[in-house]
């Protein structure tokens, strides 16, 4: 399990080894053609500020020789905002006194009818609070039975789960499971997650090796940009995707890193701030690194740079999205689990994307491959 070889890896020293990269250790990493975490570390350093053009070229070359001039997109669906977890910057945290939802199967359908209507989306990612008790295996498994007729490729963004849960999601069309650690840094996690199933360190990055033993076909992985130093959170990450990838090799692997804003009200504050260079850096550095993950940019970021972005490594990209649950037909107006900032139209978003010469993809993956040996 991963947590075994997270605890060989020390948060300080990595942090340590990353900010005393020098120049030509970031040389050094973009003349390789494989790189390894130690070549990461260069590529997210402060010494690689000042090569964003060369990485930008290298991303560029790695993205387009991968993944040609694609770009896939999808839609997220909540289905609930219930949740018995307390994550101090999250809106749906169990203390909150706020209305909680929880969508039937008919107001599941009548989203999943509305999301056709927005654009032909077949990549749908089922979302939701962690509430096991109302919105456990059972519930998810009639979503992704009401949703086939509707989508060809179904993940879902839940609580960790068990392996043979995993498994039995897979049975009802489930293609891949997003997850995020949030942060690698477990002497601080339960700062951040201090009650729920969410404050066990081990359960939740021990997940992924669950979806791996339970044969996921896609594994998504995330930190959230604004706990803990980004530098090395990014690079446990890279040791957590390179675990991944030498114990399940058939599994496909996404990354994300999406930003937190600063609240506008007393809400939590972010103690650190990526800036938009810094974010062109590490998806660059992530790219150089591993040509193969996909890379994916949520609507949290702003429209100017996903459109940039998505020819310089980002591989998908989703549109129109409502955080709140039931938000494309049932509840449009209820509270959001954070605020988005790229605002268009799914047709807004397609049409900047071909003017930026690039191919928005609906489609590319069928549940029926699942089949072909
Ligand atoms: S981040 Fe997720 S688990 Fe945490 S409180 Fe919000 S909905 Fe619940």
């Amino acid at each position: 399990m991963f947590s075994e070889e997270l605890e060989k890896i020390s948060w300080e020293e990595t942090t340590e080894a990353i900010y005393s990269k020098t120049e030509s250790d970031v040389l050094r990493a973009l003349g390789k053609s494989h790189c390894d975490v130690n070549d990461f570390m260069a590529l997210v350093s402060p010494a690689a500020e000042k090569y964003l053009e060369s990485m930008a070229r290298l991303s560029r070359k790695y993205t387009e020789e991968r993944f040609g001039k694609t770009v896939s997109m999808f839609i997220p669906l909540y289905l609930t905002n219930s949740c018995t977890n307390s994550c101090v910057y999250c809106g749906f945290h169990i203390s909150n006194p706020m209305a909680r939802t929880i969508l039937t199967p008919e107001e599941i359908e009548n989203e999943y009818k509305a999301i056709k209507k927005l654009a032909p989306f077949e990549n749908l990612l089922i979302v939701t609070g962690e509430n096991p008790a109302k919105a456990g295996v059972p519930y998810l498994a009639k979503a992704l039975d009401l949703a086939k007729p509707y989508f060809s490729n179904l993940k879902i963004e839940v609580m960790p789960l068990k392996t043979e849960e995993y498994a039995e999601l897979t049975k009802h069309g489930m293609n891949g499971v997003i997850c995020f650690q949030e942060t690698y840094n477990k002497a601080r996690y339960n700062v951040y997650h201090p009650r729920g199933m969410k404050s066990k360190f081990e359960w939740r990055v021990n997940g992924f090796d669950r979806m791996g033993q339970a044969g996921v076909h896609s594994i998504g992985m995330g930190v959230l940009i604004g706990l803990e130093d980004w530098r090395t959170d990014v690079t446990m990450m890279a040791y957590h995707l390179r675990y991944l990838q030498k114990h399940y090799w058939k599994t496909k692997y996404s990354v994300n890193f999406p930003r937190m804003r600063p609240a506008e009200n007393e809400g939590f504050q972010p103690n650190v701030i990526m800036s938009d260079k810094e974010l062109a850096q590490v998806t660059f550095a992530m790219r150089i690194f591993d040509h193969d993950v996909d890379i994916s940019y949520s609507t949290r970021e702003p429209a100017y740079i996903r459109d940039h972005m998505a020819s310089l490594g980002v591989t998908t990209m989703s549109a129109e999205s409502k955080t709140e649950p039931g938000g494309y037909y049932t509840y449009p107006q209820a509270l959001e689990q954070f605020h988005i900032s790229d605002d268009r139209t799914a047709e807004e978003v397609e049409y900047a994307l071909k003017a930026a010469g690039r191919e928005p993809v609906w489609k590319d993956w069928d549940a029926s491959f699942d089949f072909v040996k």
